[in-house]
């Protein structure tokens, strides 16, 4: 008898915590239950076999926005193939408008919320009897203090190859309406003690890699120092073999004490996810989201000026209330501020999420399929959306993948416009009239594209070819550097030995 714990991994390297929390909790039945991770794109028979070759009673399977499509298709086959296997579904995709999802129809039981408590009772009931009345079940909420913390279950092969998640915290106390934290109305902290010494034995068994997954890392500064401390002694006792730590804060939060800790990591240490999501006062607050904007400029700017943390910060295209020119004024604001990456998401409706209230008054669009992007608002049109989406998709292979650092500020600050937006657009429009493609394009064919369109908005062609040239010097990536530049040197040599007007052919 057999309990299994599926999840569907966006990639190899993210090992499920929800899953390991689960199994944690399990407690007599801890025993006979095991887990069976995958990642998306496997074949759905093969998921199947490896699923049936454990002879399970129970599959529980965590669902999310990234695999609800590929696990409906696996729950429809194991249905077909083993009926008598039970089939019981949770996580937040399915928690919220649960009765409208074909894959809840499909399964036996649903546990919605949180199921460290209630997912290992309803395995009992299922086993053991009395049969469960209620098909959907709401997860039971316990004082965090009545879990048990999950990490002893990173293996070994966890530690060395996947990013390991923990968290210091659950729940979020802000109601930012396109979030499903929103939901939460407050954090819930485990005790930091405990934790800390759990992240101890995970550090003594080689764990190096950190992924804070609490929404708001710097909400209760004393917490937020105990963890701070525990990293930097890790550090000092380590300098060769350093720690990792990824953290997700609020920007207009850092008090003096916080920033003192932040100074000390060094270079590849910290890095942090900072949600801006919008500069414009109103958007904010019709999504409900409170942020002192010029407080969290101020940090932002202080952190780049003063820390070596490395700094991801996020902003949403198609809130309601956002248009085009609002929002290029919010990324041109942002990146005045030199983070070093900006994270371009378009907006996502999370099932659950506060936002629909706005999608009749401001004309909100929204593909009915995961992950429930945005297509339309009454403010931005399916084409003007389409074009954002395209720059996003572009601005990380351009700019996020930090391999044009050179030849960046070159695109961003043509003379062309005063708007850092603009001019990337102009790139991002150009790029894919080009290709017809915002994917698989590989960085060799990007960079030639890339000093095609320097010449063509009027750079002189070896200025072109050596700003290339120097993005590339000193990249361990040989290949590119010969293929890229080559191509791109090639071209400019044949220009400059050509007539000036028969060059000018040449760029088109
Ligand atoms: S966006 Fe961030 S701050 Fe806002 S509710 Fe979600 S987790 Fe909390």
């Amino acid at each position: 008898m057999t309990i299994l714990l599926s999840t569907l991994n966006a990639r190899y390297t993210h090992a499920s915590l929800g899953l390991r929390c689960l199994l944690a909790n399990m407690g007599e039945l801890q025993g006979v239950t095991q887990l069976q991770e995958f990642v998306i794109g496997a074949r759905a028979t093969d998921m199947v076999e490896k699923l049936l070759a454990h002879q399970p009673r129970i599959i529980g399977f965590g669902v999310y926005i990234w695999n609800v499509e590929e696990t409906t298709k696996l729950v429809a086959l194991l249905k077909r193939v083993a009926p008598e296997v039970v089939i019981v579904l949770g996580g937040p995709e399915v928690s919220h408008e649960s009765n409208e999802q074909s894959i809840v129809q499909l399964a036996d039981y649903l546990v919605t919320g949180w199921g460290d408590v209630t997912f290992p009772a309803l395995c009992k009931q299922i086993l053991y009897g009395p049969k469960p009345l209620m098909k959907i079940h709401a997860g039971v909420q316990p004082p965090l203090a009545e879990l048990t913390m999950p990490y002893q279950l990173y293996t070994d092969e966890d530690i060395a190859h996947r990013t390991l998640y923990v968290e210091a915290s659950r729940g979020c106390p802000f109601k930012c309406e396109f979030c499903l934290s929103a939901l939460d109305k407050t954090a819930w902290p485990f005790d930091i003690d405990l934790f800390l010494a759990e992240l101890e034995v995970l550090h003594a068994r080689g764990a190096r890699l950190f992924k804070f997954v609490d929404r708001t890392f710097n909400l209760n500064i004393k917490t937020s120092l105990k963890i701070m401390q525990f990293f930097l002694d890790k550090l000092e006792a380590n300098p060769q073999d350093p720690v990792f730590a990824h953290f997700e804060v609020v920007p207009d939060h850092l008090p003096d004490a916080l920033k003192e800790g932040i100074m000390k990591f060094p270079p590849g240490t910290l890095q942090f996810e900072i949600g801006i999501q919008s500069f414009n006062p109103e958007v904010q607050a019709l999504v409900s989201r409170k942020q002192n904007n010029e407080k969290a400029a101020e940090n932002i700017r202080w952190l780049c000026e003063h820390s070596h943390a490395h700094l991801h910060v996020d902003l949403i295209a198609g809130l309601p209330g956002e248009d085009i020119a609002s929002f290029a004024r919010g990324f041109d604001r942002l990146l005045e501020l030199q983070p070093h990456e900006i994270q371009f998401g378009i907006l996502k409706r999370l099932r659950g999420t506060p936002i629909i209230r706005h999608t009749e008054q401001y004309g909100m669009v929204f593909d009915p399929y995961p992950p429930y992007t945005i297509l339309a608002t009454d403010r931005i049109d399916f084409n003007a959306m389409q074009q954002l989406v395209r720059f996003a998709r572009y601005w990380d292979l351009v700019a996020n993948s930090g391999r044009f650092a050179h030849t960046l500020p070159l695109i961003l600050n043509s003379p062309l416009s005063a708007s850092p937006f603009a001019n990337f657009m102009r790139l991002s429009n150009w790029l894919y009239a080009t290709t017809d493609a915002t994917n698989r394009i590989a960085l060799e064919r990007l960079a030639v594209l890339v000093a095609q369109w320097l010449v063509s908005e009027g750079m002189d062609e070896e200025q072109a070819a050596a700003v290339l040239r120097s993005d590339y010097a000193g990249q361990a990536n040989t290949k590119l550097k010969t293929q890229a530049l080559k191509k791109a040197e090639k071209t400019a040599e044949k220009k400059a030995a050509a007539p000036q007007r028969q060059a000018r052919h040449m760029t088109a």
